[in-house]
């Protein structure tokens, strides 16, 4: 990999950089570093790069005509298919990170500008730099040292810069953790021992020691960075405290579709990917309105698993109708013995019409029509004539269970919703379903099922 760092102070980059181990990746040509002095491409007759800024204020101005011919110097050699990535370092940029380096690491050239004195003449920024990056919120004299900085962390992740590849891919900032206390020889310096866990040669025992000092050594000194760590693991062992309160969240996690937006010691934001839809739970209004300023401002729909967190997301987001539900769980892992008269089988798209004037109250077409489309819903047939459907709900919850009068008090509603309990469990799947509260009827056929009814209730926002 090919840095090149355009700079008034070519000098003081290249000391810097090529000693001990990128002196070496410099050597056996694993990366090179050149630096191009900006002063070496003005057209100035006294040599000069800076002026005054125009509307007056304190200190110079680098200009863009020897940035450009500089910045050209480099573009005509290496430019090739790709566009070069040009690296203005300045504190107005994102700040550097280690997923930075390792994406800027897959480049084969990357180009770093340091300005100087206030900085640069904007108009040449706007035609060559494809990324604004500072190393922190400080300012310094100039960009050479963030450019150094940048260079050696990238360096790093370059495949050889390392003698040891382990040693770039589990220490700090890896999977948002930083890296566990080391120790090396004596055993004992100033009365203090090596942890004995690290002396007893079982590496099963010291992988453990050390996760868990990363994870409170994090907790501790970075809390910001642990609160990115292992979201959904977190998330998950948060409501599993009350499987029947959470169990569409759990769901939503497991199969994949829940993206953890947030997780806190007293609360959890989830996003379903699939439906689009915010579920939320929290132990006070407090932590909730923490969770929800992580929430998509343009969220239409939210889950809501407390009563206050319905008022908090209504009040945020504008929102003005809820429904409170009851939460159904099928926890058992039995499936329903098959001695059903009926067939049932998926339905597809050609049934949008009957379907859609059977169930419009609670779905629009499009949506019924996309759960067609996915096989998401299964019809009962008695003599080849549909008698009635059920189906899963995008974010995954059992419901739009409806038969047709003709069919009624023949148990076909108790044989689709058994018939969807298997498939669910077939799938590896916890089945669950929110029900209208007021909707005594499918409450009761629930119990009669063998699911679990929440006894708190959560609410459906919109
Ligand atoms: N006037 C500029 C401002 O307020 O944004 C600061 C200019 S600074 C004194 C001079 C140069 O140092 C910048 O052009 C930039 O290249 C570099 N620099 C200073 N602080 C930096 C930081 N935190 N990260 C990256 N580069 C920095």
């Amino acid at each position: 990999m090919h840095f090149h760092v355009l700079t008034l102070f070519p000098e003081m980059v290249l000391g810097g950089l090529k000693t001990s181990i990128l002196g070496r990746a410099c050597d056996k040509g694993l990366i090179s570093i050149d630096a191009v002095n900006i002063r070496d491409y003005t057209t100035e007759k006294h040599n000069k790069v800076d002026d005054y800024p125009y509307g007056g204020g304190a200190g110079m101005l680098m200009q863009a005509q020897p940035v450009f011919d500089a910045y050209k110097s480099i573009a005509e050699k290496y430019h090739r298919k790709k566009p070069l990535r040009v690296i203005y370092v300045t504190p107005q940029g994102s700040v550097f990170n280690q997923d930075m380096a390792r994406a800027f690491a897959q480049e084969e050239n990357l180009v770093f500008l340091c300005g100087h004195y206030e900085g640069i003449d904007e108009r040449v920024l706007e035609e060559i730099v494809t990324d604004y990056v500072s190393i922190g919120d400080y300012v310094l004299t100039g960009g050479e040292l963030p450019a150094m900085v940048m260079i050696d962390a990238i360096s790093r992740m370059v495949p050889g810069v390392l003698k040891n590849e382990d040693s770039g891919e589990f220490e700090s900032f890896h999977e948002n953790l930083l890296e566990y206390p080391q120790y090396t020889r004596p055993e004992v310096w100033h009365e203090k021992s090596v942890p004995t866990v690290l002396l007893s040669g079982d590496h099963a025992k010291v992988d453990k020691w050390r996760i868990l000092q990363s994870i409170e050594r994090t907790k501790m000194r970075r809390p910001d960075l642990y609160e990115k760590y292992n979201l959904p693991g977190r998330a998950l062992e948060y409501l599993k405290q009350d499987k029947l309160l959470h169990m569409d969240m759990i769901e939503s996690i497991k199969r994949g579709n829940g993206e953890v937006l947030a997780v806190r010691a007293d609360g959890v934001l989830l996003r379903d990917k699939k439906s689009n839809i915010h579920m939320v739970t929290a132990e006070n209004k407090d932590a909730g309105e923490r969770l929800l300023s992580f929430a998509d401002t343009e969220a239409e729909l939210f889950v809501c698993h407390q009563h206050f967190l319905a008022d908090s997301v209504k009040a945020r987001f504008g929102k003005k109708s809820s429904a409170a539900c009851c939460q159904a769980v099928y926890t058992k892992k039995i499936p329903f013995s098959v001695d059903w008269p009926w067939e049932i089988r998926t339905l597809d798209e050609s049934q949008i019409d009957v379907v859609y004037e059977n169930y419009h109250e609670l779905a629009d077409r499009d949506e019924l029509l996309l759960a067609l489309k996915e096989g998401r819903i299964y019809g009962a047939f008695s003599d080849e004539e549909l008698a009635g459907f059920i189906g899963l709900h995008e974010e995954g919850s059992m419901g739009m269970l409806t038969v047709f009068d003709t069919y009624r008090k023949q148990g076909i509603g108790l044989t689709l919703e058994k018939y969807l309990i298997n498939c669910m469990l077939e799938q590896g799947h916890t089945p669950y379903g929110h029900i209208f509260i007021d909707n005594q009827i499918s409450l009761l056929m629930q119990r009669k099922l063998g699911l679990k009814i929440c006894p708190k209730n959560i609410f459906w926002v919109y």
